[in-house]
């Protein structure tokens, strides 16, 4: 498949987000080629009168001197130190990262600024910065800060895989990646989402990533269902009247009227994760981390 990278400088890093559990947001690249069958940012391409169906993904943004604007912007007086979720809107490890490096260098000036971050990803060549992400990891803490990664893992049947991200590593590449950085002391946990109803909900789907997950030492992991807002909804509706079509009465039922379902449908699955991690005793097993050196004393001048 031909994919564009358009090469456009940005005037800005750090975007505000609103509505969402943090304030900033940082993404070297938009659009991304991994295009998965249920990406909820389809739905701000279609408000943005962009494509938000199968050309989804075929022209991608990179923004080439984002690590240079970020480390203006991370001097700003104004500028406090907040968290910075990078990869809410497309993942920073997409297959052009790896010629690219701005996710790279942008964690590099991150790590320079002691700034804490958090990065959701589903790409295994995170592994190839471990060293910045140590880096990162140390110098975050010397401000009782943190830093840590997130793996999209919501199944790990080859199937759905396959058929709903087309562009993505296997999910037990992203665990041994997972398992590398742990490995390192960085903090990484799993995020199951989105998970499928009829499709990659059955108890046993559900356990097999949990398990997974522990055994490359997670320090954590959380669930969450599809939700289907207009733009993903079309695009994912068509690919499954293609893939599954004996599942399309069920989501057309399900998601009728409304994008997200309700608690009664959630909740159990997102209680059963909850306990299975519980049963698995999944917790941040990294080694104690090296206390940080004291902040240097504010020196009273005699006056
Ligand atoms: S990896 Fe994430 S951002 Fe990329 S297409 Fe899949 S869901 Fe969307």
């Amino acid at each position: 498949m031909q994919i564009e990278y358009r090469e456009e400088p940005c005037r800005s890093a750090l975007n505000r987000v609103k509505g969402m559990p943090f304030e900033w947001s940082l993404n070297p690249y938009m659009g991304c080629a991994h295009r998965c069958t249920f990406c909820y940012v389809r739905a701000f391409e279609l408000r943005a009168d962009r494509p938000a169906d199968d050309r989804y993904g075929r022209s991608i943004r990179v923004k080439t001197n984002i690590a240079q604007v970020l480390a203006r912007e991370l001097v700003r007086p104004a500028w406090l130190g907040a968290g910075i979720a990078i990869g809410a809107a497309t993942d920073p490890y997409q297959p052009c990262e790896g010629r690219y490096r701005l996710t790279r260098a942008c964690l590099e000036v991150l790590g320079a600024a002691a700034n804490p971050f958090s990065l959701i990803t589903r790409g295994p060549m995170i592994v190839r910065d471990l060293d910045v992400l140590q880096t990162a990891t140390a110098q975050a803490a010397t401000r009782g800060a943190e830093v840590s990664v997130m793996f999209s893992i919501p199944t790990l049947d080859d199937e759905v895989w396959r058929t709903t991200e087309p562009g993505t590593a296997p999910p037990r590449q992203r665990l041994r990646a997972l398992k590398e950085l742990v490995a390192g002391g960085v903090k990484a946990s799993v995020g199951m989402a989105p998970i499928l109803p009829g499709l990659s909900d059955r108890p046993e789907q559900l356990e097999a990533v949990v398990q997974a997950a522990r055994e490359a030492g997670a320090a954590s992991i959380w669930a969450n269902l599809l939700y289907l807002k207009p733009g993903t909804r079309e695009h994912f509706l068509v690919a499954l009247a293609h893939d599954w079509p004996e599942e399309l009465d069920r989501y057309e039922q399900l998601y009728d009227g409304r994008a997200y379902l309700p608690a009664e449908e959630t909740q159990p699955v997102r209680d059963r994760v909850r306990a299975l991690a519980r049963e698995h005793g999944v917790r941040d097993r990294r080694p104690p981390q090296p206390e940080p050196p004291p902040q240097p004393e504010q020196l009273t001048l005699a006056v």
